[in-house]
């Protein structure tokens, strides 16, 4: 079976790990403190705060924006739900705008076309790791006096306007989630650029506290800590940013592979009409962490039936990005129109791509394609 990921983890990570729990430090110290720094020099930004998920990360953005009840949240539907869910942690709502059929992502039209007075906030999404029109966006969210959280979740290694995808971001949450191109298992990161905001995120992972267990511990003084709010334990291990420190020196040529790999498949699927694989935005590069084709006309096979023919013969594809208003945990929801939403979770599939896809599986996998097209 030919797997749809495989996080490139070797000898090295494991050997950093071990290293870790050898040094009998385990719990968040030095290097989560080294990789906060090393992280967010490649993300383009001033400050990395570690977390346990991008979930938390989103959680402890959308906190930084003090919402109450009635404030509303514009996210696309078009997410892992997570999106999503983060909004709803902090009390206000969900509002689903929709996206772009090329880039799946939202725009400032589509976020427009759900504004009201209530809006606060807007949390957009790299999806996939295909950047958003960042000028654009951000310019629109200033414009109206919203803030702005950027999912970057699949993002690691994009780049927009030239620049690493969180560069600029107010604030931006990432992922490292094994299905995500830079893994620690589970972690995520928060990056901004100013320091009071970075010093609030660390108190917020970390139950509010006023000096970090780390620098508490490090001390040869008793240190009394404070507990200046409630907060939450949203901590990354050591464990986890050793292994992040070493997937981090791999990024770079991890995403170059990547790109050599999807340019390959749409090479090979230019010629059956109808599929339209995922390409670069005008303004940017993806990293290409969920390669997704949409099934057009004249491309005469279900979604779901090349998925089940996929996987009889030895492929592991996958439907395309979900959509949250379409599941019954936003049952509750009734949005607005979400055309082109509907259409992609429902015509798109995302084909197998990582380091041991070779070109015969990707003939392979494309051939399967083309017969049934
Ligand atoms: C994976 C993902 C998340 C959640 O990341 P975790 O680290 O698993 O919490 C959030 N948003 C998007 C767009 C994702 O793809």
């Amino acid at each position: 079976m030919i797997p749809v990921m495989i996080p490139m983890l070797g000898e090295e990570e494991a050997a950093a790990a071990a290293e870790a729990v050898r040094s009998g430090w385990v719990a968040q110290g030095p290097r989560v403190a080294r990789f906060e720094r090393e992280f967010a020099a490649t993300a383009g930004a001033a400050h990395g705060v570690a977390v346990s998920s991008c979930t938390t990360g989103l959680h402890l953005s959308l906190v930084l924006l003090a919402l109450r009840p009635g404030d509303e949240v514009i996210v696309p539907s078009l997410s892992f739900i997570a999106t999503a869910n983060a909004v709803r942690y902090v009390g206000a709502t969900p509002v689903f705008a929709d996206v772009d059929l090329a880039t799946g992502n939202l725009t400032v039209d589509t976020i427009d076309a759900v504004r009201t007075s209530r809006t606060r906030a807007i949390v957009a999404v790299h999806q996939g790791g295909v950047p958003f029109d960042t000028v654009a966006v951000r310019k629109a969210a200033d414009d109206w006096g919203l803030a702005l959280v950027e999912d970057a979740a699949c993002a690691a290694g994009t780049t927009v306007y030239g620049q690493p995808a969180g560069a600029g971001a107010a604030v931006a949450a990432w992922s490292f989630h094994p299905r995500k191109v830079l893994t620690t298992g589970e972690g995520g990161m928060v990056t901004v650029d100013d320091a009071d905001t970075a010093a609030r995120l660390r108190r917020l992972r970390e139950h509010g506290m006023n000096v970090s267990a780390a620098d508490r511990h490090r001390s040869s003084q008793p240190v009394l800590e404070t507990y200046l709010e409630t907060a939450f334990n949203y901590r990354m291990t050591d464990i986890q940013a050793a292994v992040g420190l070493v997937q981090l020196g791999r990024l770079a040529g991890l995403v170059e592979q990547r790109r050599a790999l999807a340019a390959r498949y749409q090479e090979l699927l230019s010629g059956i009409d109808g599929l339209v694989p995922v390409r670069d935005p005008a303004w940017g590069r993806t990293n290409y962490q969920s390669f997704w084709v949409l099934l057009n006309r004249p491309y005469r096979t279900g979604r779901d039936e090349v998925l089940a023919e996929l996987a009889k013969r030895g492929v592991s594809a996958r439907r395309g990005i979900m959509a949250a208003h379409l599941e019954p945990a936003y049952a509750d929801v009734a949005p607005a129109p979400l055309p082109v939403t509907e259409r992609i979770t429902r015509d798109s599939l995302i084909l197998p791509l990582h380091h041991q896809v070779t070109e015969d599986d990707q003939r392979h996998i494309v051939g399967i394609l083309r017969e049934l097209a």
